[in-house]
């Protein structure tokens, strides 16, 4: 039985990695220190004889007992608020977390699969945005920590790959959404859908016009499953190109949730906040015959019926 160790587990991501890797047949083994992640999202594993969980900050030295054949490293806080409040960590899991991560994949003789994100480029200059575009990135603003820490992460896993021939996978993630998203991480989707069905304001940022392309999780871990089988180790990009404006978005999930107290409410644009962003998955297509599949009106019925089970009305 093939092992796989997974941070981040108890995380939106690292929560649906676990479920699929254990549908395929593996061993897995969840690490979290739940500083961001919950473990309702994976209570339903521990049960099974497939699942171990590790509670551990992967910034200190890691150690797991046994052989592993692949590592996916998903250990981050990720929403703008959560970095905001969590700099340093957020910091140091890209960085120091990842260092050790890959100690582990050099040690076990595992492949690794790293966690990046569409904020490498930044506010972006190129449009779409296709891996051999270097970013618009502002090292010293408030989403400084989380894009230099996910550039420094890219940059020290190809260098173990160059100087220790440690077998890596680099994905660039874009705006995913699905389940389990956490209610209050102050991304736009769960603000949307909680301040929708609780009939508030739906804090649309600047005018709306920023644009965002949005993937439904399924179609994501579909990629990362993809690309962690695949034998390319330069960075994919893995999103779903259909973009639409943060205002249109507001609107449909009013239009899904029907609440007729909700109304749109526009409040100021955060700093640096990127202006557009859409991937170029040309190079996905190419390498890993992969493509979305859940066009974003069924992704969102789907996410609004996680979201009626979450969020008091
Ligand atoms: N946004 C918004 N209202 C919110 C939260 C976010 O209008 O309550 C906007 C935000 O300014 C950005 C987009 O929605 O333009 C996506 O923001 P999110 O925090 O989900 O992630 P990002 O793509 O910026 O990392």
């Amino acid at each position: 039985m093939k092992r796989v160790l997974i941070t981040g587990a108890a995380g939106f991501l690292g929560s649906h990695l676990c479920d699929r890797f254990i549908r395929e047949g593996y061993q897995v083994i969840g690490m979290d220190n739940l500083l961001t992640g919950n473990l309702a999202n994976i209570e339903h594993l521990f049960p099974l004889k497939e699942f171990e969980y590790y509670h551990h900050d992967i910034t200190k030295f890691v150690h797991v007992p046994g052989k592993l054949d692949y590592i996916l490293h998903f250990a981050s806080p990720a929403s703008p608020i959560d970095y905001l409040k969590m700099p340093i960590q957020t910091l140091k899991v890209g960085a120091l977390g990842t260092h050790n991560m890959l100690g582990v994949a050099r040690e076990k003789k595992a492949r690794i699969l790293v966690a990046s994100t569409s904020e490498v480029y930044g506010d972006p200059l190129e449009h779409p945005q296709s891996e051999t575009y270097w970013g618009n990135v502002n090292p010293v603003g408030p989403r400084g920590v989380y894009d230099e820490a996910k550039r420094f992460l890219e940059a020290i896993t190809m260098a173990y790959h160059t100087y220790h021939q440690v077998d890596t996978r680099i994905i660039r993630i874009f705006n995913t959404y699905g389940p389990r998203m956490r209610q209050e991480d102050g991304r736009v989707l769960p603000a949307f859908f909680s301040q929708a069905i609780r009939g508030e304001g739906l804090t649309v940022f600047g005018d709306g016009s920023q644009t965002r392309s949005f993937c439904y999780v399924d179609d994501l871990v579909e990629g990362i499953y993809r690309l962690l089988l695949s034998d390319h180790t330069q960075p994919v990009n893995i999103g779903n190109p259909d973009e639409v404006t943060i205002l249109q978005f507001a609107e449909e999930i009013l239009q899904l949730v029907g609440n007729p107290k909700a109304f749109i409410d526009y409040r100021p644009l955060p700093v640096d906040d990127p202006k557009v962003r859409q991937p170029d998955i040309t190079k996905a297509r190419q390498i890993l015959g992969w493509e979305p599949k859940v066009p974003r009106a069924e992704g969102l019925k789907m996410t609004y019926e996680y979201f009626k089970t979450v969020v008091q009305p």
